[in-house]
């Protein structure tokens, strides 16, 4: 599918001087997924693929010319994501969250700080985005917490959920209203902050998204973030459809090769020749492009730095995170018995394709965004 986007100069497709670091990580994928069983059985970070992805130049890559990068497109970042995702999604989550903060904290920290941030990523520092907030839930980018005014800046007492990949982080993204208004700030992690250990989840297990405690933590005036252009992309939101694709196209992998391989004893036949499962696989497979194709759209855009990108990236989300789902649902119904075995990767996929929904913005969230622009005159920002 890859291939045939390049191959093709279809304008949704990466521009082909782009293909050696595309190549670069299809090559990596095909070995993380060796790792995907064992990182869910241990929920050990994927540390050894992430800097693997560093030593590939796809980190500093996802920089701006400007910062020593080389702007990378949204839409290869994108099939980046999507193909380690489908080798080993937890893998995909932290790189997303790291390229998130890390780009976030470049373009948008005061000099000399955001050449020192862009600078940490090429030489392989550690990013994560420490946002979401107990009592906040999905609305990450709204921090119900106040920081309160000392000399050098602001301090912040509260807790941040949910971070993934934060207990290898170098720097976090954090945000905190001063003054009544959200704003970003750069955190070294010190001696203030803690890491509690909620994250012993159904899947996702290797994302170790723990929950972070800021105990008069300082968030330094001389890393107070600009706010964010409104129409201005960023790689966690261009990244999530494709997180949920890579696990789609897991776990449809796992189904067709269940499919083809066990024979129903009743028939003598493969599971792959009865008619129903060929039609659910036909349904999956039409809904897994439609996708595919929301997605690419939806990182054209943002190429484009058209303010189209939003509104198209809620479509993609909403749509590749139910894809996702209901692809490892039908894995599960086909799988019976066999894919229900811990060691069968079905159950995995199962487990795995429930995140994109929940993470933000939710489905819900995603659905009441879309269904308000339609049917009302001023429609619900998420
Ligand atoms: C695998 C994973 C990795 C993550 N990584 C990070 C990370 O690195 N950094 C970070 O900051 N956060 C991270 N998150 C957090 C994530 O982005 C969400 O903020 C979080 O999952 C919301 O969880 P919650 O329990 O607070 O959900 P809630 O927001 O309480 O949602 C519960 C239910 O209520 C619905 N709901 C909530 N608000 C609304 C609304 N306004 N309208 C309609 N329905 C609504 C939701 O759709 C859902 O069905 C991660 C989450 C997951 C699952």
């Amino acid at each position: 599918m890859l291939e045939g986007m390049t191959d093709t100069g279809h304008p949704l497709a990466p521009p082909a001087h782009e293909r050696p670091l595309l190549d670069a990580a299809l090559d990596l994928a095909a070995g993380f997924a060796g790792t995907a069983a064992a990182l869910d059985e241990s929920a050990a970070i994927p540390l050894d693929n992430l800097r693997a992805l560093h030593a590939a130049g796809l980190d500093a890559a996802t920089l701006p010319e400007s910062l020593g990068g080389q702007g990378l497109s949204y839409r290869a970042y994108g099939e980046i994501v999507r193909a380690v995702a489908a080798a080993e999604p937890s893998t995909a989550c932290i790189w997303v969250m790291h390229i998130g903060a890390a780009g976030a904290l470049a373009a948008l920290s005061p000099e000399p700080e955001a050449a020192r941030f862009a600078e940490a990523l090429r030489s392989g520092s550690r990013f994560a985005n420490a946002l979401s907030e107990p009592a906040g839930g999905n609305l990450f980018l709204l921090p119900q917490q106040e920081a309160v005014a000392d000399d050098d800046g602001w301090r912040l007492s509260g807790t941040k959920r949910f971070v993934s990949g934060c207990e290898i982080a170098d720097h976090l993204l954090v945000n905190a209203l001063v003054d009544g208004v959200p704003t970003f700030f750069g955190v070294d992690p010190d001696d203030t902050i803690g890491y509690v250990p909620i994250w012993d989840t159904m899947g996702m297990r290797a994302t170790r998204s723990q929950l972070v405690s800021f105990d008069g933590t300082l968030l330094r005036g001389d890393r107070r973030c600009a706010p964010p252009e409104p129409d201005q992309p960023n790689h966690v939101s261009a990244g999530l459809a494709f997180l949920s694709i890579g696990i789609a196209e897991a776990a449809l992998a796992a189904l067709v090769a269940h499919a083809r391989g066990r024979v129903v004893p009743t028939t003598g036949e493969p599971l792959a020749r009865m008619q129903w499962v060929q039609h659910a696989v036909a349904d999956a497979a039409v809904r897994l492009d439609a996708a595919r194709l929301s997605a690419r759209h939806s990182v054209w855009l943002a190429d484009q730095r058209s303010p189209g990108f939003i509104p198209a990236t809620l479509n993609a989300k909403l749509l590749a995170g139910e894809v996702a789902k209901d692809i490892a649902q039908l894995g599960v119904s086909v799988g019976g018995g066999s894919g229900y075995l811990r060691t069968s990767p079905i159950q995995r996929h199962f487990r795995d394709a429930q995140a994109g929904a929940l993470m933000a913005y939710s489905a819900e969230v995603c659905r009441t965004y879309i269904g308000s622009a339609l049917l009302e005159d001023a429609p619900d920002e998420p």
